[in-house]
């Protein structure tokens, strides 16, 4: 499922043309979209003048010299400009000028957001997931921004992958976010397929053990693990590319 900064417009033609997928979360987590149906505001409705005028302030009186993006007309609450390549130390001096206006900036490592309240994308998966009737654990995220932290939080899921564009970027994330560089000792062969789990030394199977939410978790992430690894060069959970880690979410839903 695609849970995404862009707009509610564009998520809606992901959720109509990506295979398996049936519906998304768009502008970080403030709105649910399934095709033919209206989108579903799930955080509070912003005030999208106030947010630009926050925006043309910046400008005018920051040099900040932010973009509207180019889809800004199918944005029904968020407020975006292009990133442009700004680098880190813009950004925060940014997010600083914004949080004296009352307005929470993040970015992606396209776009720079404006917001009324900070954005959680992890709060909306969780609320899709308790009216889906889903188990929390039993549900792997995917991140590779800032804007992504709300899916970064410990305890809220099953699993959670950010790829190698957040490495260097958690200290900025508006949430704290765990960062662990991936399992020691278990590095995947290059045929991508990981040491064979459950055997003991001589070939003998461990006692099987009882299934769980979080042990069905991790095996499946392994799996798709297994799989980015043999769709890449590097082959690692730390190093899939974005694009390509949104695939094999795609694939496993
Ligand atoms: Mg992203």
């Amino acid at each position: 499922m695609p849970v995404s900064g862009r707009p509610a417009g564009e998520v809606t033609g992901l959720c109509r043309y990506l295979p398996g997928v049936t519906r998304g979360l768009a502008e970080n987590g403030l709105l649910e979209v399934i095709p033919d149906r209206a989108p579903r505001w799930l955080g509070r409705p912003t005030d999208k003048p106030r947010l630009r005028q926050v925006g043309e302030r910046l400008n005018a009186e920051h040099d900040a010299r932010l973009r509207l993006t180019g889809d800004d007309f199918c944005r029904l609450g968020d407020i975006a400009y292009e990133r442009d390549g700004r680098d880190e130390p813009e950004l925060v001096r940014l997010r600083d000028l914004a949080a004296e206006m009352g307005v929470h900036l993040v970015w992606s490592n396209v776009h720079v957001h404006l917001a009324e309240s900070v954005p959680d994308k992890g709060a909306a998966v969780l609320q899709m997931a308790a009216e889906l009737g889903l188990d929390p654990r039993a549900i792997v995220t995917i991140g590779d921004a800032p804007n992504d932290a709300g899916l970064f939080v410990g305890g809220r899921f099953g699993a959670t992958v950010g790829t190698a564009d957040i490495a260097g970027q958690c200290s900025t994330c508006p949430r704290p976010c765990i960062h662990h560089p991936g399992p020691r000792g278990r590095r995947l062969r290059r045929d991508g397929r990981g040491r064979p789990r459950g055997r003991g030394r001589r070939g003998v199977r461990a006692p099987t053990r009882e299934k769980s939410p979080v042990r069905e978790t991790r095996r499946w992430l392994r799996r798709s693990q297994a799989f980015a690894a043999r769709s890449t060069e590097r082959g690692s959970a730390a190093t899939i590319r974005g694009d390509l880690a949104a695939f094999v979410l795609c694939r496993g839903a």
